[in-house]
């Protein structure tokens, strides 16, 4: 098969409403290598619904009521702002049915498993993709739009709310359902975060899961790209909601970007990168509010030479770590003595050193999870030229 197929994956915050989803059309229609497009759930419906079912399994029916009606209202305003077609209105109300009769049930229950919870999980991106599909219908009349059930392709195991992806499932299904159609002139638009075990149970890949989806389309069908657009241009050097100063980085390797997100950024789902380094399909991450900035281009290119690029925390019961991500760090003298000079020896203490990332914890009580970032990211802004 031929090797020129991108797959493009949209987070929540850039379907978040009429007007971005609007946007994420553009972007499509200005980029007819674009085969696969991957949907999250529109921005904060994955935590309304796991308000829904708490509320449903503490028999709060006032807040269950609202919280539900929020989330139909908010889709059915998306609905009638895009001109949806009365036939996807029928599936959007069957869905948002769907939605209710699964809250019923915990409600009746007072209990939901991980499965029940995968369930109603998928409900998020199922309405998302489903409006996504109609308004690109609406908008690139040329091209066939064919709404792709992800479930059918990303087979998992059955481990709810952590589902392990089959890959050889996933390449054979992709191979009957989705490669028979690529040399035509369509787009499939498919869900992220969501699969299926082998017994036809919902299953989800875990929380932000939707970058893994995409990476697994691609490596399924052989893309040269996988797209993640967001709502920030690209991988930054830290957290840009807690530092303000921060640069965006052009280029990434696949084990400095997985090491950023396994220690903490959230920018990407950690095994991302998994699949699409199993292929060699290089990973550009950038801003559907900004599409033409630089962005980010992860690739197996790793730097000749040393460099720090970013710093990354991660906050659990052993306190405060933070990391700096970059090339060949094992191999620079007295690494470890510089940045422990540098962040306080009364502050930090160093943990674990790998060619790709360099940890300290936290030691004194004086600093909290911010001011502890602020400092890493002053240390790191000294290495940049
Ligand atoms: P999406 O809804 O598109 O999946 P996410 O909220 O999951 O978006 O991820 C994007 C957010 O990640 C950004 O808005 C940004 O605030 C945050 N973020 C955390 N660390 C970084 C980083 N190092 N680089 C860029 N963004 C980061
Ligand atoms: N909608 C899911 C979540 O919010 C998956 C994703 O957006 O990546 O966790
Ligand atoms: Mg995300």
């Amino acid at each position: 098969m031929e090797n020129k197929w991108v797959v493009s994956k949209f987070g929540g915050s850039s379907v978040k409403d009429a007007s971005a989803m609007l946007r994420c059309s553009q972007i499509i229609e200005n980029n007819p290598l674009i085969k696969i497009v991957v949907i999250s759930a529109t921005q904060n419906t994955t935590n309304q619904l796991e308000f829904i079912a708490r509320a449903a399994e503490v028999g709060d029916e006032e807040t269950l009521n609202n919280v539900t009606q929020e989330l139909v209202n908010k889709h059915l305003t998306i609905a009638k702002e895009l001109f949806t077609s009365p036939a996807v209105l029928n599936e959007l109300e069957a869905l948002c049915g769907e939605l209710k009769a699964i809250a019923s049930l915990i409600l009746k229950d007072r209990s939901f498993t991980p499965k029940i919870m995968d369930e109603l999980y998928s409900l998020g991106e199922r309405i998302s993709s489903l409006l996504i599909s109609d308004l690109l219908r609406l908008r690139i009349p040329n091209k066939k739009i064919i709404f792709l059930e992800a479930r059918k392709i990303i087979k998992t195991n059955s481990d709810f709310q952590k589902a392990e992806p089959q890959v050889d499932l996933i390449l054979k299904n992709s191979k009957s359902e989705i490669y028979p159609y690529l040399n035509e002139n369509i787009i499939f638009v498919t869900q992220g975060f969501i699969g299926e075990d082998l017994l036809g149970n919902t299953t989800t890949l875990g929380r932000e899961g939707s970058d893994y989806s995409a990476a697994l389309f691609g490596e399924a069908m052989n893309a040269n790209l996988v797209e993640i657009w967001t709502d920030v241009p690209g991988v930054a050097s830290a957290d840009p909601r807690i530092i303000e100063n921060v640069k965006f980085i052009n280029e990434l390797s696949y084990d400095e970007a997985t090491a950023l997100a396994t220690l903490g950024a959230k920018i990407l789902f950690p095994t991302t990168l998994k699949p699409t380094k199993r292929k060699n399909i290089p990973v550009f991450v950038g801003s559907s509010l900004n599409p033409n900035l630089k962005g980010t281009l992860i690739t197996s290119e790793l730097n000749s030479g040393f460099s720090l690029k970013a710093v990354s925390q991660l906050v659990g019961p052993e306190g405060i770590l933070v990391s700096f991500i970059g090339s060949h760090l094992d191999e620079k003298e007295n690494l470890i003595n510089i940045l422990q000079k540098d962040l306080g020896d009364n502050l930090f203490e160093f943990t674990d050193l790998t060619a790709v990332s360099i940890s300290f914890r936290v030691i004194s009580p004086k600093i909290d999870k911010i001011e502890s970032l602020k400092i890493a990211h002053n240390v790191l802004e000294k290495f940049f030229t």
